[in-house]
């Protein structure tokens, strides 16, 4: 059979440990097999970000602007550990930072649903995704221990001079205090994203903040969702049949909860943190989740919500059999091989990624699946592959659809 042609590179961003490994097997047994692969590739383990002083994964966030589209494998974000255990020249960033900041994007993370892994909530029949405010709010604060009796104001002084102060509190004894902010910039840059990437996925999109209560903060961003999406969005949305939808956090939490999922929950910062974590473990499993940081200029990258399972590289460096969950990272190239034909116009890239999500799928829903959905599922008899045979197993699964 001839292999599927590409016009233009996807950006490739190879990672850490298990995950690099993982990747390997991936490019070698489900793509490289089909598709003439075109990739521009930078090497973003550990090593050669301490080799080149980081400059690799600028580079790469650069080159994924240029070309529009990259698929990432888990990397490691040095701490103490890992600038000894590495021998590091410096605690460099988290690589998903630096790119984020480059590509300013608002990242989805979506549940893959397959039969026999069901959800704890039992009305969701569809997935949820998340897409979390990546700017700003409790994550850019600045706080004070107030350690006695006194006044607090907030102070802003304009370019000239000139001073606008409003009285936090009377401090009658001891207390705490913290400022907060955001950027209007940030915010239409994360509600267009939202409203791309519902038009992408065909859902509708519902939106949440506390307005009620903060009235000038959290009522800034729902009337920013609101006026872009008046004047940009609101017929495209209509032509296509789905909804933006705002309401109060605690009454979305409640719908949520009694909703069939199918939807796009877009959250302020610290709400997305907290509710991503709700989502993914509600559906199942982290090894479950797909990831994509979506930029307002439409560019897109792709990875797996996990991390570079550490544990069990560990195992493997030993000789001793690994059974880590490649669904994610598969998912991650399927997702950005779709969205390079769909740029492209190359409807066989699309082809072949959803025939590759439907035969990941398939060997699970027939039983074939790593030791952590093994655990979880209620298929009866399921059979445990180790890392590459359940790559294999997808491969065979392919091959006979
Ligand atoms: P992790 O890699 O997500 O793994 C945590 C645990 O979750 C694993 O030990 C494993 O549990 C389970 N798990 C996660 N993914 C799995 C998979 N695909 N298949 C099977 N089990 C899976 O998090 P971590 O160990 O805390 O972090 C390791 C490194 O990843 C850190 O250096 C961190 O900086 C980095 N990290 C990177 C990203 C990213 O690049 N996007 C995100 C998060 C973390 P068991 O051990 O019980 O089997
Ligand atoms: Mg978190």
């Amino acid at each position: 059979m001839e292999k599927i042609r590409m016009s233009t590179p996807v950006v490739e961003m190879d990672g850490d440990e298990m995950t690099r490994i993982l990747w390997r097997m991936i490019k070698d047994e489900l793509i490289l097999p089909y598709v003439d692969l075109k990739s521009e590739y930078y090497d973003l383990g550990l090593e050669n970000r301490n080799a080149t002083d980081d400059r690799v994964t600028t580079e790469s966030a650069e080159a994924t602007k240029k070309y529009g589209v990259a698929v990432k494998c888990a990397t490691i974000t040095p701490n103490a550990a890992r600038v000894k255990e590495y021998n590091l020249k410096e605690m460099y960033k988290s690589p998903n930072g630096t790119i984020r900041a480059i590509l300013d994007g608002t990242v989805f993370r979506t549940p893959i649903v397959v039969k026999g892994i069901e959800p704890v909530v039992k009305c969701w029949k569809k997935p949820i995704t998340i897409a979390r405010h990546a700017y700003g709010d409790v994550y850019k604060s600045v706080e004070m221990k107030v350690p006695c009796a006194g006044k607090a104001e907030l102070v802003f002084t304009d370019e000239n001079g000139n001073e606008t102060r409003e009285l936090i509190h009377n401090f009658k004894g001891a207390g705490v205090l913290q400022g907060q902010h955001n950027l209007c910039g940030s915010i239409e840059s994360f509600a267009r994203s939202c409203f791309n990437y519902a038009l992408d996925l065909k859902q509708s999109l519902w939106f949440a903040t506390k307005d009620t209560i903060s009235k000038k903060y959290d009522h800034t961003f729902k009337d920013i969702f609101a006026d872009i999406y008046e004047a940009e969005y609101k017929e495209k949305f209509e032509a296509q049949g789905i909804e933006y939808f705002y309401t109060l956090i605690d009454d979305a939490v409640a719908r949520v909860m009694k909703s069939e999922g199918g939807f796009i929950w877009a959250c302020k910062n610290y709400d997305g943190d907290v509710f991503s974590d709700m989502i993914s473990s509600a559906f199942g499993s982290l090894a479950m989740m797909t990831s994509v940081l979506v930029s307002p200029s439409g560019v897109y990258e792709y990875e797996a919500a996990h991390g570079t399972v550490q544990r069990h590289f560990y195992k493997h460096l030993k000789g001793e059999e690994t059974s880590t969950n490649s669904v994610a990272t598969i998912f991650a190239w399927t997702g950005a091989l779709r969205k390079r034909g769909e740029l492209d116009n190359i409807p066989e890239l699309c082809g072949f990624a959803d025939r590759l999500e439907s035969a990941t799928i398939k060997t699970i829903e027939e039983g074939k699946m790593t030791k952590d959905l093994a655990l979880i599922t209620e298929i009866e008899n399921p059979v445990a592959l180790n890392s590459l045979d359940f790559i294999k197993a997808i491969r065979q699964t392919y091959d006979n659809m």
